[in-house]
C-alpha cells in the first residue's frame, strides 16, 4: 500500500499540543508530512490586521516553527507565500501529495476559501480530512442541537452543548513528526489558473516568479516585520505557544485565583499584571488550545468544590461566551458581523440625534453620520483624544499595546455607540479589528452588538459614565496617570474631569485643558512647551439624556430584526 503523503496547513492552530487535525494527520502514519502556512493575501492585502497583531502572529509562528524542528530536525513551518486557493492546486500535483489535513474554521472568508480548495483537492484526487479543534463544541454541531437557529445565550449555547456531550479532553502533543518530502518549485511550465503557459520555453526558472513562494531566500522561511516592509510593534506582549502554555500553568497554579475568578470583579484598571489572564490573543492564533484552558480551569474547579464560582460569571463561563458567538456567527453567516442582512441585529438609526427632545424622544436634528461633529468625535476616540481621561486612557493602551480589559472595551464601546458618540457600532467594530491582538470576528461583532445593545442584550438604559465608572476601580486615577501622561500630576478630584480643573491647579500640574486634540499645536506632549489635553468633546450628561431618549425611540418604533431578550453575561451595574 502506498503511504501517506500530507500536507498539515496550519491555519487557526499555531500548536501541537491538543490538535485534533495534527493527530488525524498523524494518524495517516504518513510517509512524509509538510507543515505549511500560507500567507493569504486576503490578509495581507484585506483584513485590517495591526502591526502588533503582524508582530504576534510571527512570534507564534516561530515559537511553532522551532517546536517542530525539536521533533524533526529535517522539518520547519513552512511559509508559503501565495493564495491557497491557486498554490495547492499546484502543489498538489508537484509534491505527490495523497492528504490535505487542517482545523476546521467557520469563520466566513475561510469557508469560502476552505471550499475552494476542497474543489481543487477534489480535482487534483487529494484526500481532505478536517476536524473541529478552535472552539469548545463544533459550532456547527452546536447550531443543529439549537434547532439551527443562532446561540444567542451561553444558556442556548450549554443546553445544545449537553446534547452533544461532554467536551473533549485535550490531546497531548506529538513526541515525533515524519520529516517533509522533497518541495519542488518547477511547475512554471504552469500558470497560476492551471493553463498551459505559452512562454515556458523562453523563462529561466528564476525569472517565472514561482521561485517567489518560497520567500527571497528561497527556504520557505518566515519573515521578519522588516522583511514585511513594517515598522516595530509597540506591543509588550509576545505570542507563541511555548508562552502561553508556561502563562497557563501560572494562572493554574494560583488555584484560588482560577477557582473564584470572576470576570464583573477584575478590575479593568489594574495592570502589571493585568486582573484577567490574558490568553485570548493565544486562543485567536490557537497557540493556547482551547479544550487544554477549559480542562485545566475545570479540573481546579471541581476539585475547589462548593466554593468556585460558576458560569456565566466564572473563568469556564468567559469561554461559553466565546463559544457563543462563534455558534452565532456559524449560523448567521458573513452577515453577522453587520447590521445589513443579520435578521438578529437590530437596526438603530445611528445618526447623531443631538438634538433630540428628551421628553418626546423625537429627533428634530438634521444631523446625520456624517456631519463633521460626529466624524470629529470618531476620530477622537480613535486617538485618544476625547477629553475623557478614561476613555482616551483606554484608547491609548488599545492602540499601543492591542489589549485591554473586557469592561475597558465595554466602556469604549458604549461610550461611541449608545452612551456617547451614538456612531454606529460597525466603525467601532473595525478600529478593534485593526488594533486588537485577539480580533476574533465572531467575537469583535459579537460583543460590539451586545454594547450597542442591537444583539444580545437589550439594558440600553444601563450606561458606562466616563467619570464615575472608573472612579469605582481606581480613585486614584494611576491608569490614567500613565495612558496620559500630560494628566499625570492633577489632583485626584480633576483626574477624570481635568475640564473642571482651575487654571492654577492647571498650571501646577503642567498641563492646559484647551482645543480638541486635532488641530495642530493639541498635541498632548507639548513639546517643550506648555502640555495640552483637550477640553471634553461633549457635556457627557447631556448626551446620555439624547441616547437614552434615541434608544428609547429606535426601540419604540420597532426598527429592531428580532426580539431576543436576553440578559445574562457580564454587567457591572453604575
Ligand atoms: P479572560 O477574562 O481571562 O477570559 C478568558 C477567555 O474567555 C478569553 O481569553 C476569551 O477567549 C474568552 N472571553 C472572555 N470574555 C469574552 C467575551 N465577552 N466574548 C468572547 N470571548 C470571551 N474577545 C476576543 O477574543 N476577540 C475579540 O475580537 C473581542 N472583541 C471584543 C470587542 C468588544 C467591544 C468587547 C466588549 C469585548 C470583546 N472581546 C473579544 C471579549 C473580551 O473582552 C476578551 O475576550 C477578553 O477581554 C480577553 O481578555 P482575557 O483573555 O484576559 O479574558
Amino acid at each position: 500500500m502506498t503511504k501517506s503523503r500530507v500536507i498539515y496547513w496550519f491555519r487557526t492552530d499555531l500548536r501541537l499540543h491538543d490538535s485534533p487535525a495534527l493527530k488525524a494527520a498523524l494518524d495517516l502514519d504518513p510517509e512524509v508530512l509538510w507543515p505549511i502556512f500560507t500567507w493569504d493575501p486576503h490578509y495581507v492585502y484585506r483584513a485590517r490586521g495591526g502591526l502588533n497583531r503582524w508582530q504576534f502572529l510571527l512570534d507564534c509562528q516561530n515559537d511553532l516553527s522551532a517546536s517542530i524542528t525539536k521533533l524533526n530536525s529535517k522539518s520547519k513551518l513552512f511559509l508559503l507565500r501565495e493564495a491557497p486557493q491557486t498554490v495547492f492546486p499546484k502543489i498538489f500535483k508537484a509534491w505527490g501529495v495523497t492528504h490535505l489535513v487542517f482545523e476546521k474554521d467557520t469563520d466566513a472568508y475561510p469557508r469560502e476559501r476552505d471550499a475552494a480548495v476542497k474543489a481543487a483537492a477534489k480535482t487534483a484526487g487529494v484526500q481532505v480530512i478536517t476536524c473541529s479543534g478552535r472552539t469548545l463544541w463544533d459550532s456547527d454541531q452546536i447550531v443543529a442541537k439549537n434547532n439551527g437557529k443562532p446561540t444567542m445565550s451561553t444558556t442556548q449555547l450549554q443546553n445544545a452543548g449537553k446534547k452533544l456531550g461532554p467536551i473533549d479532553r485535550p490531546i497531548p502533543a506529538p513526541s515525533s513528526l515524519p520529516g517533509p518530502g522533497e518541495m519542488p518549485l518547477d511547475f512554471e511550465h504552469e500558470q497560476p489558473t492551471g493553463k498551459p503557459d505559452a512562454n515556458a520555453e523562453r523563462r529561466s526558472k528564476k525569472d517565472t516568479g514561482y521561485q517567489s513562494i518560497a520567500g527571497p531566500k528561497g527556504d520557505f522561511s518566515i519573515e521578519t516585520m522588516e522583511e514585511l516592509g513594517f515598522p516595530s510593534a509597540t506591543t509588550p506582549h509576545k505570542g507563541g505557544e511555548t508562552r502561553a502554555l508556561k502563562l497557563l500553568d501560572g494562572i493554574a497554579k494560583d488555584k484560588e485565583y482560577t477557582a473564584m475568578f470572576e470576570k464583573p470583579k477584575t478590575s479593568p484598571a489594574q495592570f502589571e499584571p493585568q486582573s484577567t489572564t490574558l490568553l485570548s490573543p493565544f486562543l485567536h492564533f490557537g497557540a493556547l488550545s482551547i479544550r487544554e484552558l477549559y480542562w485545566r480551569v475545570q479540573d481546579i474547579v471541581d476539585e475547589y468544590g462548593k466554593g468556585a464560582s460558576s458560569p456565566p460569571a466564572s473563568l469556564t463561563g468567559q469561554l461559553f461566551f466565546r463559544d457563543m458567538y462563534f455558534a452565532a456567527q456559524a449560523a448567521i453567516g458573513p452577515e453577522f458581523t453587520q447590521a445589513i442582512g443579520n435578521g438578529h441585529c437590530k437596526f438603530i438609526p445611528w445618526h447623531l440625534p443631538s438634538k433630540v427632545d428628551p421628553k418626546t424622544g423625537i429627533s428634530t436634528g438634521d444631523y446625520h453620520i456624517d456631519s463633521p461633529e460626529a466624524e470629529q468625535w470618531f476620530q477622537r476616540w480613535k486617538v485618544g483624544m476625547t477629553g475623557f481621561p478614561w476613555i482616551d486612557a483606554l484608547m491609548r493602551q488599545l492602540r499601543q499595546e492591542g489589549w485591554i480589559h473586557h469592561l475597558g472595551r465595554h466602556s469604549v464601546a458604549c461610550f461611541l455607540t449608545r452612551g456617547g458618540c451614538y456612531i454606529d457600532w460597525e466603525r467601532g467594530a473595525e478600529v478593534f479589528e485593526e488594533y486588537l491582538l485577539d480580533h476574533e470576528p465572531a467575537c469583535n461583532a459579537g460583543n460590539w452588538q451586545w454594547l450597542s445593545c442591537t444583539a444580545f442584550f437589550t439594558q440600553y438604559f444601563r450606561m458606562y459614565s466616563p467619570v464615575s465608572f472608573p472612579q469605582k476601580w481606581d480613585k486614584n486615577g494611576d491608569f490614567v496617570r500613565r495612558w496620559v501622561p500630560e494628566l499625570r500630576d492633577l489632583p485626584v478630584k480633576y483626574i477624570y474631569e481635568p475640564w473642571k480643573a482651575p487654571l492654577l491647579d492647571q498650571k501646577q500640574a503642567g498641563v492646559r485643558v484647551t482645543g480638541d486634540g486635532l488641530s495642530s499645536g493639541d498635541d498632548g506632549g507639548g513639546k517643550g512647551k506648555q502640555k495640552t489635553y483637550p477640553k471634553p468633546m461633549f457635556d457627557f450628561n447631556e448626551r446620555r439624556e439624547i441616547c437614552l431618549a434615541a434608544m428609547k425611540t429606535a426601540y419604540q418604533a420597532n426598527l429592531m430584526g428580532n426580539d431576543e431578550r436576553v440578559t445574562d453575561g457580564t454587567w457591572v451595574e453604575l
